[in-house]
Order: structure tokens, then sequence, then C-alpha cells
């Protein structure tokens, strides 16, 4: 099964990765936690990264190209893979057709998971995620909450769900990423997905079209 997500930062896509990628078998490929692994190890490619992560931006293209072809190696993503947060611009979704291409491989679902934007925005300034487990959670009024409840690893704020980076990711979504909507649904791979309520009823939603 090889799946790609789509959807605006605060959409879900981390949290729902996380259970069809365990559900499948399959490798959960985030770009954004691979950036984050490498900002906090402080390799050549984290200290590359991290001014355009810090700040909202994307990063270049080459270095996301770079750690995407590293990480759908035939031994790494035999059964499938899901890819959390790449595509995110055009010219990625154009070079991932043509590194799929070359492999022999197709995707077989795009899932766009659509929430409003009033939502989102109210989910990022309230979510904390665990800093060993990368699970995010919603922690609505408990702002004292520090351990993840399900690994005891200490909980963040990541530095791009700042309220002044949070109004930036969402215009980089809609001038960037949104295009990738109608790419896809050009290619008759795309499944709309209504992401609002509980995150068992969207999970369920997802896997009824997988
Ligand atoms: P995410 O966790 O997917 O919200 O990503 C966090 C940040 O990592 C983004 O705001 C970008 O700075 C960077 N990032 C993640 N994935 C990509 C990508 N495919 N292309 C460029 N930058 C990315």
């Amino acid at each position: 099964m090889r799946i790609v997500l789509l959807g605006s930062p605060g959409a879900g896509k981390g949290t729902q990765a996380k259970v069809i990628s365990k559900k499948f078998d399959i490798p959960h490929i985030s770009t954004g936690d691979i950036l984050r692994n490498e900002i906090k190890r402080g390799s050549g490619l984290g200290k590359e990264a991290a001014g355009f992560v810090e700040s909202g931006k994307l990063v270049p293209d080459r270095i996301i190209i770079e750690i995407i072809k590293n990480e759908i190696s035939p031994d790494k993503s035999k059964n499938g893979f899901l890819m959390d947060g790449f595509p995110r611009n055009l010219e990625q979704a154009r070079m991932f057709s043509d590194l799929l291409d070359e492999l022999g491989i197709e995707l077989d679902k795009v899932i766009n998971i659509n929430v409003s934007k009033d939502e989102i925005v109210d989910r990022l300034s309230k979510r904390k995620s665990c800093s060993v487990c990368k699970s995010v959670f919603s922690i609505g009024n408990n702002k004292d909450l520090e351990k993840c409840p399900e690994c005891n690893g200490d909980l963040i704020v990541r530095e791009d769900d700042k309220k002044e980076v949070i109004k930036h990711r969402l215009d980089v979504y809609e001038s960037e990423t949104r295009p990738l909507i109608d790419f896809y649904a050009d290619k008759g791979l795309l499944v709309n997905i209504d992401g609002s309520g509980e995150e068992t009823e969207i999970t369920r939603r997802i896997l009824k079209v997988l």
C-alpha cells in the first residue's frame, strides 16, 4: 500500500498516519519528524534545515528529495509507505512522480484530510508533542501537562507552533501545498476525507476508502 496524506498543518496527518501505517505495516515517513530529528542531532542536514523549519518556511526541495530517496529504497519500504508532509509543493510532487516511475511503482491513494481554518488555528495553538515518541496531544486547558501519557517522554510545544509562525505556515500551505489537491485529483488518486470530529471516527473514514 502506497499512500500520501495531504492536509493543512494541524489537520491530523501525523496522528492518523501513526494508526494507518501500523494497520498496514508500512513505514510512516514524516519529513517534518525526520527534519526535527536531524536538527536535534545537530547533523549537517539539520543545521541547513533549522532556520527554515523554525520560521515555518519550506526546506529546499533538493534536501527533501534526498531524504525521500533514502526512505523509499526497496529494502526499507517493500510493503509500501505512508507519506506525511511530503510532497509539499508541485515541484516535489513532480520529482516524486519521476522517482516512482524510475522505481517502477505507483501510488495507490492520496488522502486529503479537510478541516476548517478556524479549527486548524485552534488545534495548532493548543497542541504539544512528545519529544520521544512524536505523539501529538491537544492539551486544551491542561497547559501544565509535561509528560507524554503514552511513553512518559517530555512534551514540548514545537517552535513552529508558536503563534507568529502558525500564520506563516498556513499561508505557505495555501500558496504551495493546496495546489497538490488538483494535481492528484487529475491523476485520479485523490480522496477527500472530512477531518473534523473524533480521531477514531476520522480513522474509520480513512480506512473505509483504503
Ligand atoms: P510538519 O511536521 O510536516 O508540519 O513540518 C514541519 C516543518 O518542516 C515545515 O514547516 C517545513 O519547514 C519542514 N518540512 C517538512 N516537510 C517538508 C517538505 N516536504 N518540504 C519542505 N519543507 C518541509
